[in-house]
């Protein structure tokens, strides 16, 4: 049964439309976004889908095909940060869309949403930032507010950051709302300016797969706002606002006076990571730029031995993942997102996919690892609406 036919059931009209917004995975670019670094996230085929229609009784209703629970009845006058709604606290996500437009100003005075998703959960590949868009979309267009896929990609940030209290940077929901087909958004996180960097997979004969390994440890949280304070440190050290700041050809330079100042080794591990990684984008622009797709191989390989050896965010399973894929006649492969699990991306010759998903799901097989899945990340476009 479609979404529409979903809502109507549910809540007996007809939805106004149908939105469908995008998660998204990191072709490189690994914590740079809160050091006002670069990114460049790419679309997937898989999209959160919302039926919506808007109310004039300051009600808001919430409801997932995905999550056993009833209908959430909210009203947009008593939104809270940091409050639970319904079960498992998803309804959160679209509230907290919700209370961010009211609060910076915007009228809306309530909405019936409800929304299915194909956006795995939980694997690094921003179902939450789904949520957010296609919440923020259909807004958008139901209350005639006139506002960019930028801004309300800021807007989702910002109900994620302080509505559901999740310390997230800007990528997910810009690559949500901004992606196009057959691209990769290139992201500068200072300015938020963007640039569509063609990445056509399909006619160069390549495939660019995810592995989720469908773990989750739990280092996770202190474990990025441990990053962050270390390269706030970093940055502070070498006198510079972010660590953006620090020019490539100026690392080695760098790296010395952090040395000489006597911080933490790990200070030094980690902006040794945030400043290659910057440069690791530009490098993977100017390959993509000049049609060179298999070229950026070796660069997910040397992003993903950074992200495990200076940032130390990596965990057996993506190692496992990556040290497969490259014996079994991948191009390139590293982890992707914030780590500790989540997924890993595999660049394969699109003959040699199946060889690789094999050898991988063996050695998980062979390591008593649960089972990854395993799927093509096909360049997708961004926010829109379908109906
Ligand atoms: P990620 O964004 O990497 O998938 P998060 O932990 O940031 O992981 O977001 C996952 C949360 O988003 C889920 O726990 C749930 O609260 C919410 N969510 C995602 N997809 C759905 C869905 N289809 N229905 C309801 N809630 C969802
Ligand atoms: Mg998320």
């Amino acid at each position: 049964m479609s979404v529409a036919a979903q809502f109507r059931d549910l809540y007996g009209y007809e939805p106004a439309g149908v939105w469908a917004a995008p998660g998204r995975v990191n072709l490189i670019g690994e914590y740079t976004d809160f050091n006002e670094g670069f990114v460049m996230p790419l679309a997937l085929p898989h999209t959160a889908v919302a039926a919506v229609a808007r109310r004039t009784d300051g009600v808001l209703r919430l409801h997932s095909a995905d999550i056993d629970a009833p209908v959430a009845e909210l009203r947009v006058d008593e939104l809270t940060p940091l409050s639970k709604y319904g079960q498992g606290g998803w309804a959160a996500y679209p509230a907290g869309v919700v209370w961010a437009l009211r609060d910076a100003g915007h009228v809306i005075t309530g909405a019936d949403i409800h929304l299915a998703s194909t956006v795995p959960t939980g694997a690094g590949l921003s179902s939450s930032a789904a949520l957010e868009v296609v919440t923020a979309y259909a807004l958008n267009e139901l209350y005639e507010l006139g506002l960019t896929a930028p801004e309300l990609a800021v807007l989702a940030q910002r109900a994620e950051n302080v509505f559901v209290g999740v310390p997230c940077g800007v990528m997910d929901q810009m690559a949500s709302a901004c992606a196009t087909e057959g691209h990769a958004l290139y992201l500068d996180c200072r300015d938020l300016s963007t640039r569509q960097v063609p990445f056509d997979l399909a006619s160069q004969g390549l495939r660019l797969l995810v592995v989720d390994t469908r773990v989750k440890h739990e280092l996770g949280d202190g474990a990025y706002a441990e990053r962050r304070a270390g390269c706030e440190e970093g940055a502070r050290v070498l006198g510079v606002s972010h660590l953006r700041d620090v020019p490539f050809a100026e690392l080695a330079d760098s790296l010395a006076t952090l040395e000489q100042a006597g911080v933490d080794e790990k200070v030094v591990r980690y902006v040794r990571h945030i400043v290659s990684d910057d440069h690791r984008v530009e490098r993977v622009i100017e390959l993509l730029d000049s049609g060179d797709v298999r070229a950026i191989g070796p660069v997910l390989n040397d992003g993903h031995v950074s992200l495990r050896d200076d940032l130390r965010i990596s965990c057996p399973e993506l190692d496992l993942v990556v040290a497969t894929a490259g014996a079994s006649g991948a191009i390139g492969a590293r982890m992707t997102g914030g780590g500790f699990g989540g997924s890993a991306i595999v660049l394969v010759e699109t003959g040699d996919a199946e060889a690789v998903t094999k050898a991988v799901l063996d050695a998980f097989d062979e390591a008593g690892f649960t089972a990854p899945r395993v799927f093509p990340a096909v360049p997708s476009r961004g926010a829109r609406r379908e109906s």
